[in-house]
């Protein structure tokens, strides 16, 4: 970099394939002396400091990549993708201590996970929920835990479309997709305009999880007692008792600005 150099010679023409160069022996403070050569942007840095320069961008976006890679697996939906706990948007009360709960239960997801203990996300839409949810899954994958995301009504959906005679998976195959991760993301309950069967297909996807002491964190617009009886007050009651929270997100929608 020009700020680390030193000019050690004048600056000499040196012919190189024909073409005239100003070149200039310079000298890195952490690699020694170079040649530095005149280009139309500029005189070239030191070799050394551009391979780590360039080593360090590769790095970034490979990192950015399998981030990406592990959020499509997760199933996140791509408008989520780039939400994490660090960038969102905490200027209110509410949207602060939400803001604490999600991060405490991402900092010690160790402790969640083996106790299956969940989260709920309730109250009106457009406030964050769903950010701080995928916000909590990227620390809990950088972990090293596998978790997924599932909008109800296309998890319910998915199980539904393997009763059909010529359906390419398994009731069991699909469930087990959420069953098996250690945290499962279950976004827009109450949004299924439930059938009797679909209200089944979810009541036994969280009670296959409650049992199999793994984390589910729920995420839903309704209010909380509206939750209570789309959900049943014994599924709220157990993740109580699990030491789960409930955070109510009861302050003004900012989608469209920040959302
Ligand atoms: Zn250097």
């Amino acid at each position: 970099m020009e700020t680390s150099a030193a000019r050690t010679t004048g600056m000499v023409l040196t012919t190189m394939a024909g073409f005239n160069f100003a070149t200039e022996e310079r000298h890195c403070s952490e690699h020694g002396a170079y040649t530095a050569m005149k280009t139309p942007v500029g005189w070239s840095d030191c070799t050394m400091c551009n391979a780590k320069r360039q080593q360090a961008e590769r790095f970034r976006l490979e990192a950015e990549a399998s981030r990406l890679t592990i959020m499509r697996q997760a199933e996140v939906p791509l408008r989520y993708h780039g939400k994490t706990l660090d960038n969102y948007d905490a200027s209110n009360e509410g949207q602060g201590r939400a803001l604490r709960v999600a991060t405490e239960y991402a900092d010690s997801f160790a402790t969640a996970r083996a106790a299956g203990r969940g989260l709920i996300f309730c109250g009106t839409p457009g406030t964050g929920k769903t950010h701080l949810a995928v916000g909590i899954m990227h620390q809990v994958l950088e972990a090293g835990y596998s978790a997924r995301f599932a909008v109800v009504l296309d998890a319910m959906q998915a199980v539904k479309s393997t009763y059909r005679r010529d359906a390419a998976s398994t009731e069991a195959a699909v469930l087990e997709k959420l069953t098996a991760p250690d945290l499962l993301v279950l976004d827009e309950i109450g949004n299924q305009y439930g059938s009797d069967t679909e209200r089944m297909i979810l009541t036994n996807v969280i009670n296959n999880r409650y049992n199999a002491m793994k984390p589910t964190i729920m995420l839903s617009n309704l209010a909380k007692d509206k939750l209570g009886a789309e959900l049943g007050e014994r599924v709220i009651d157990r993740m109580r008792e699990g030491g789960g929270r409930m955070v109510i997100f009861d302050w003004d929608s900012h989608r469209g600005a920040h959302a």
